[in-house]
């Protein structure tokens, strides 16, 4: 009898301890997921109240946040509001572009992110960051042929509208950020270039193009010159070669050709050190 009256008692324990435990599971399981996607750096990303990020889901902000700290050098280096403000213009410019594979296939947001982000580093300075006749940018996974160049190639701009990348080697671009070899911004500079979209960079451009074909001459007299040989074979390469140089190796630049570095702060009106 003593026996059946005290077993609804252990099953009641058993309950309590059961829903305890349950409960306890969930608090640690919310605790964990909230510390490790509300990073304290992009705080300030999710409370701004005013200006165009109202406009972009604070989800959406935190995941630009955390692809361009994870990969973008220049980025983790900007202060608070420049970082809103590369959020701002590089969610535009994602909305401005198609994406597509190499066989017409669907792009991810990491990628894209990862795919204009140079766009938005080397324009930081200019009122204008957006293409008036690139509007696609086709991804491939690693090199691929290039019909026109009977090579095979990391990545191209064609001469109308399109933008090529070799996902592998954009990659291989952001892993080490002080090389001077940078696809990215390598081919978003050529694109820059030909299009000429920002009224005063194309104002700037010539005073530029007249200073560094100067700093190359003197180059070639120098034993250790900050360009890499590849900036010798025409205009284009030149500019898109000084841009990569001058963000992952500014101080090198600045100290090896203070003419040349000078005139890219001018020109870009930005000074990476
Ligand atoms: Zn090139």
């Amino acid at each position: 009898m003593n026996n059946y009256q005290t077993s609804p008692d252990y099953n009641t324990i058993g309950i309590v301890i059961f829903i305890f435990l349950v409960v306890l599971a969930y608090y640690i399981i919310r605790r964990f997921r909230s510390s490790t996607v509300a990073d304290p750096q992009s705080l300030w990303l999710n409370s701004e109240k005013s200006g165009a990020l109202k406009d972009i889901d604070a989800k959406l902000i935190d995941f630009y946040h955390q692809v361009l700290t994870k990969y973008v050098a220049y980025y983790r280096e900007l202060d608070q509001p420049k970082r809103k403000k590369f959020i701002t213009r590089l969610h535009e410019l994602i909305e401005h572009m198609e994406f597509l594979g190499e066989q017409g296939q669907e792009i991810n947001l990491k990628v894209s992110t990862l795919c204009c982000a140079p766009v938005i580093q080397i324009t930081m300075g200019l009122d204008t960051y957006l293409f008036n006749s690139y509007h696609t940018i086709v991804v491939y996974p690693r090199r691929f042929f290039s019909e026109k160049q009977a090579a095979y190639v990391k990545g191209g701009v064609s001469r109308g509208d399109v933008i090529f990348f070799s996902f592998e080697d954009l990659l291989k671009g952001y892993a080490i950020p002080n090389d001077a070899l940078n696809l990215g911004l390598h081919e978003m500079a050529h694109a820059i270039h030909i299009e000429y979209f920002d009224e005063a960079f194309e104002r700037r451009f010539p005073q530029w193009e007249k200073t560094a074909e100067q700093e190359v001459v003197k180059m070639r007299y120098q034993q250790d010159p900050v360009l890499r040989n590849y900036a010798g074979q025409n205009k284009h390469e030149l500019f898109a070669v000084c841009v990569e140089t001058f963000f992952e190796q500014a101080a090198e630049m600045k100290l090896k050709a203070p003419g040349l570095y000078e005139a890219m702060c001018d020109l870009l009106n930005q000074r990476p050190v």
